[in-house]
């Protein structure tokens, strides 16, 4: 993602862009479930969406389903969209609570297109007319990671892009300031560089193994800490979403492409051995196991200051928020474009970094990830579970108070805090404290304003434009066949109907 992003904004011609990667070690290649910002990502570097998805055997994404979270048997959507409109300026939920108050059992999805069109299976392009019920949501993808992967590695060296595969085996700093000067390879080739951008992994192998930048640990609010991957056949119905269920020792995600369906168990290794997990995961398949489980292990955390002198880290070297909410390659493709703007012309030709630049850089990237470890805090910590002792930990731990605050306002009066950068906007929240069953004692006093009828007719219409809207959506399979079938060579091609 980084090599192709720089190559197709400062122009592999101008400046020399090396990939170094090893075949030998591979990556981990699991990330299969995307966020909506991945189309901006693409967009601002030249991807062309269908044949992005056809070479990847994507799916399309409305949201993430949380299954039994805050009680066994509880279902809820996380919609890449909104709910309802405003109302004299009033956020809608504000007038749910209201009608549920007087007795009114509407589930809140009912106001969402994007958890009605999940519900039915059904999928269509956004439209952009902010009048049109259709221009009320987003949408990501869900893909095979190996293949975005070998896409990217084609688009990069189509921009000109020199990649090696090879083992770096020596890092070498500079002596009067420790700024890395080279890299050694397997080979024996010695590269050198202006700006190292270290892509290696959960090694960090040139932030931590060679500039001991220091790791700040969250394994206390986010226990889980190790992960059984293992991909099935298709069985039933292509959903355009992911379902994270929630377990005895964490919660198993299940992740459909057009060619397989992609499953892991994430759990804590304090609540259940590595062969257990493996076990579970397997007896609670959709269809036939299509390799032996893979086991994974992190810590989840960042990594004390992501740009450290001439090295940049991004992805697993920066650090690791598990896939709760499918938010790590949108942290790497953040990192990507902020480091873009960040990044002059001149500073990436003379190497001389302001590092007032690199200061307001590293500051940005933990507020992005702070963002995100909050919001999958809440996930664990709003819990009434008590069947397991993960539950027990997490429903009683001490959370940040940064979210204990938000948490606080919302139950207060509904308030969902809101700002202007970072991810999860209004809708994740109320998403969230709904589904896990956080009610507020009090709605904004304003939504009281119209007489009961009137307020009733108004949510009641806009049930009616979700529904008229969902009827004219095709089925997600037959809006796939035509928009992007999977190409024949990239997996089984073809979708399954
Ligand atoms: C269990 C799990 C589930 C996940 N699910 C999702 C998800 O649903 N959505 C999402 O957005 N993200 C997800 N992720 C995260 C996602 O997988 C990663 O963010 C993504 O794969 C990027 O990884 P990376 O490139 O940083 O590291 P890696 O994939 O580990 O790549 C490291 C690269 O560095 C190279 N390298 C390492 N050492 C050397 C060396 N000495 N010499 C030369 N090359 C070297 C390797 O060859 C490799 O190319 C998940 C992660 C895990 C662990």
């Amino acid at each position: 993602m980084t090599a192709a992003a720089f190559a197709a904004v400062f122009g592999a011609a101008h400046r020399q862009i090396r990939l170094v990667e090893s075949s030998e070690i591979g990556i981990v290649g699991v990330g299969e479930a995307t966020l909506p910002h991945i189309r901006f990502f693409n967009r601002r570097i030249g991807i062309d969406e269908r044949e992005l998805m056809a070479h990847t055997q994507a799916t399309f994404k409305l949201g993430i389903e949380f299954v039994d979270w805050a009680r066994i048997g509880d279902s809820y959507i996380h919609p890449f969209g909104t709910y309802g409109s405003r109302i004299a300026g009033i956020p809608f939920h504000h007038y749910w609570l209201r009608q549920q108050a007087a007795g009114d059992s509407t589930d809140i999805g009912e106001y969402s297109l994007p958890i009605a069109a999940s519900r039915a299976n059904r999928f269509a392009l956004p439209a952009e007319d902010p009048t049109d019920v259709m221009s009320t949501f987003g949408y990501a993808f869900q893909f095979d990671a190996s293949l975005y992967a070998r896409y990217l590695r084609g688009f990069a060296e189509a921009r000109g892009v020199q990649r090696t595969d090879g083992k770096i085996v020596d890092v070498k700093l500079r002596a009067e300031d420790g700024w890395v000067q080279s890299l050694t390879l397997d080979s024996g080739e010695m590269i050198t560089g202006d700006l190292f951008i270290d892509c290696s992994g959960f090694r960090g192998l040139l932030i931590e193994q060679a500039l001991k930048t220091g790791y700040d640990e969250w394994t206390h609010w986010l226990p889980c800490d190790r992960a059984m991957a293992v991909p099935c056949e298709n069985s039933g119905r292509l959903t355009p979403y992911t379902r994270a269920t929630a377990r005895e020792a964490g919660w198993q995600w299940r992740i459909p492409l057009q060619h397989r369906m992609g499953n892991g168990y994430v759990y804590s290794s304090n609540f259940i051995s590595d062969d257990e997990a493996a076990a579970k995961l397997l007896s609670r398949l959709d269809g036939k196991a299509l390799a032996d489980p893979r086991p994974l292990r992190f810590t989840a955390g960042r990594r004390r200051k992501t740009w450290n002198r001439n090295v940049v880290a991004i992805g697993l070297s920066g650090g690791f928020l598990e896939p709760l909410e499918s938010t790590s390659i949108y942290l790497i493709q953040i990192a990507i474009t902020t480091l873009i703007d960040y990044l002059t012309e001149q500073s990436v030709a003379t190497g001389n970094y302001d590092p007032r630049v690199v200061q307001a850089y590293n500051r940005w990237i933990e507020m992005e990830y702070d963002r995100v470890r909050d919001f999958l805090i809440l996930h664990y910590h709003a819990t009434e579970r008590a069947d397991a002792p993960i539950w027990d930990y997490c429903r009683t731990m001490r959370i940040p108070d940064s979210l204990a605050h938000k948490m606080e306002l919302f139950r207060t009066r509904a308030h969902v805090i809101t700002y202007k950068d970072g991810l999860f906007l209004e809708p994740s929240w109320l998403a969230v404290y709904f589904g896990q069953r956080i009610m507020p004692r009090q709605y904004d006093p304003r939504a009281d304003a119209p007489n009961p009828e009137q307020a009733r007719e108004q949510l009641a219409r806009m049930r009616e434009r979700i529904e008229s809207a969902l009827v004219r959506m095709p089925a997600h399979e037959d809006f796939l066949r035509q928009y992007c079938p999977a190409e024949p060579g990239s997996g089984r091609a073809g979708v399954r109907t």
